[in-house]
């Protein structure tokens, strides 16, 4: 049997012989991606109207990649409070908005309560905007910087009015890569199991991959490899797991990581088709045809 019919089979496949379906044709591929995805949601696309909102570029941090931090590259640091916020956000609800995505440098200037107090007005204010906020990362810094375990982060959050958590911080999870590109942030394994836990207390979020940069296409298997074996069986009934899986193209200028050339077109898609097969009989695979759809 072949690698590809193997990998529509579901087989128990590692990550190295899965990577070697980006040899295939990208029309196989994507023929392959598209069955499955028409499989679970016919010609139906999703989307919502939602508003990013990032509340300083100041970080404690300093990822390679990045091109947002304030740093050499970016000499124009700004740190947002509640009410410039809470503008924002009111602004943008009136005009329709039904999401919130609320995301932040890691700031050594805000305080525990200053992220609770945040979400608590938001969701006083606007009780039926959804609110997504707080990435792995972002839990793990508070939880570093004011000594509390990753639970009490996350049931803090819950009852501060936090609805769903984006996947930022995943990058990569391949150890080796992640250590010259972001050695500060979380690990892959605690990312993972902050999500875990958030998944345990029956609410969703989303996982990215950042793909295109110094990694290889094993370890892109393995990144999503490792998503697959993490979810949570009630995603589907949106009782706690992934609710999408997001690969974001590394952007190579304004940052210093230094890559020559970034993936083309085909590996791109590729990418993205292999994505839909691999990840085909889990949950995850909704939102996969809801973004790239
Ligand atoms: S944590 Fe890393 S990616 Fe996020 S803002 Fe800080 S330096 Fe940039």
């Amino acid at each position: 049997m072949d690698l590809l019919t193997q990998a529509l089979d579901s087989q128990d496949l590692d990550a190295e012989s899965l990577a070697k379906l980006y040899d295939y044709d990208l029309y196989a591929l994507g023929e392959a991606a598209h069955t499955i995805r028409t499989h679970y949601h016919q010609d139906q696309v999703f989307f919502n109207t939602n508003r990013h909102l990032n509340p300083s570029n100041i970080c404690a941090d300093s990822c390679k990649f990045c091109a947002f931090s304030a740093s050499r590259k970016n000499p124009n640091p700004y740190q947002m409070e509640h009410t410039e916020i809470l503008e924002q956000i009111e602004s943008a609800y009136k005009a329709g908005v039904k999401e919130v995505h609320v995301v932040s440098a890691h700031n050594p200037n805000y305080t525990y309560s200053w992220y609770l107090e945040l979400f608590r007005l938001i969701k006083t204010s606007m009780p039926d905007l959804h609110l997504k906020a707080m990435t792995a990362a972002e839990v793990h810094f508070l939880s570093t910087k004011f000594n509390r375990a990753y639970q009490e982060v996350l049931e803090d959050m819950l009852e501060a009015g936090v609805d769903s958590m984006p996947g930022g911080g995943a990058e990569i999870f391949a150890e080796g890569v992640r250590k010259r590109i972001c050695g500060g942030k979380v690990s892959s394994t605690r990312w993972l199991e902050i999500h875990q836990y958030w998944h345990s207390l029956g609410k969703m979020s989303n996982a990215t991959m950042l793909f295109g940069h110094i990694e290889s296409k094993q370890d892109r298997l393995d990144h999503m490899l490792r998503l697959k074996a993490t979810q949570n069986p009630n995603a589907l009934e949106k009782k706690g797991g992934f609710n999408a899986f997001i690969p974001l193209l590394y952007q190579r200028d304004n940052n210093f990581l230094k890559v020559p050339r970034s993936p083309s077109a085909v590996e791109i898609l590729k990418t993205i088709a292999i994505a839909r097969i691999v990840l085909q009989t889990s949950p995850i695979l909704r939102l996969i045809g809801r973004l790239w759809g």
